[in-house]
């Protein structure tokens, strides 16, 4: 049977906001079975905060869960972590505003994770499995999840640049590794939009070590891509992160079409908001 997991031990991690630019400590903590994925601002009233798409108070360039004004910036990344590694159950103390960037990846908290083990629970492995199709838009872009034996994702992203016209990547974790494939592409912007990111409060603590940025005539950073295909690799680390805040993983199949934080957020709010969309299912 396929048991619920957490991690072994608390481990630490301490790096810069991408939006706040502000430096913050947060520890990840091993949780009881059915206690599921909850963070706290540990600096700030130390109230729980459960992952649901109720909690979600803002997905401009990031995904920001809150309670009663206590916000951390930027989970999706760490999220996308625990749902590649198939960790149901972590307790996150935050000490600040933001979840640091690291290197704009979620290769930093996969290795460290691993580092640390995981642990079987004595409790089976829990599911929304969707029943039905659900589909959100925006124009031409959308999101979607249709009934499906397994977790699934297809993502296209489409730029006007040449370097981002189109890209197409498929994901199951039977086909790939997590850790491998996925965990190591990082966040990436377009240099021309920095300065507008800016004004809006956003990016402060943005960079080349955290940020793979396009320039006009192609990658700024030194060391180039860390794959052909990063950016669409990293869409689909966000929105394994994104899904995650429905509270447990997913049994079916996401297609995303030039989607992002909040088409993800709103296919989470369609999908729950009528209970004939999907079932709560247990590992067998
Ligand atoms: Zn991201």
């Amino acid at each position: 049977m396929n048991m619920q997991k957490t991690v072994h031990e608390a481990i630490e991690f301490e790096g810069i906001g991408l939006h706040t630019g502000v430096n913050t400590r947060i520890r990840v903590n091993p949780a009881a079975a059915d206690k599921g994925i909850v963070f706290t601002r540990a600096d700030n009233g130390r109230q729980e905060i459960p992952l649901s798409p109720e909690r979600v108070v803002s997905t401009q360039n990031n995904s920001a869960l809150g309670v009663n004004g206590n916000k951390i910036l930027t989970v999706e990344h760490l999220l996308s972590s625990l749902y590649g590694l198939g960790i149901d159950n972590a307790f996150i103390e935050v000490y600040g505003p933001e979840i640091p960037i690291l290197d704009g990846s979620a290769k930093p908290f996969v290795r460290e994770i691993l580092n640390a083990g995981l642990e079987d629970q004595d409790q089976p492995k829990k599911y929304i499995q969707v029943m039905r199709p659900v589909r959100v838009e925006d124009g031409d872009r959308y999101a979607q999840l249709d009934p499906g034996p397994e977790f699934r994702v297809e993502f296209v992203i489409s730029y006007d640049h040449p370097l981002l016209s189109y890209q197409r990547r498929e994901f199951r974790f039977a086909d790939q590794d997590f850790a491998r494939e996925i965990s190591p592409a990082r966040t990436f912007g377009f240099y021309n939009e920095v300065e507008q990111l800016r004004k809006m409060g956003l990016a402060k603590g943005g960079g080349l070590e955290n940020v793979v940025v396009i320039g006009e005539d192609g990658v700024m950073n030194p060391e180039g891509m860390r794959f052909k295909d990063e950016p669409v690799r990293h869409k689909i680390l966000d929105c394994l992160g994104d899904l995650m805040i429905v509270g447990t993983r997913i049994v079916g199949e996401y297609r995303g079409y030039k989607s992002g934080h909040k088409l993800n957020h709103d296919l989470l709010v369609a999908l729950m908001s009528d209970k004939e969309n999907y079932q709560i299912v247990e590992a067998v």
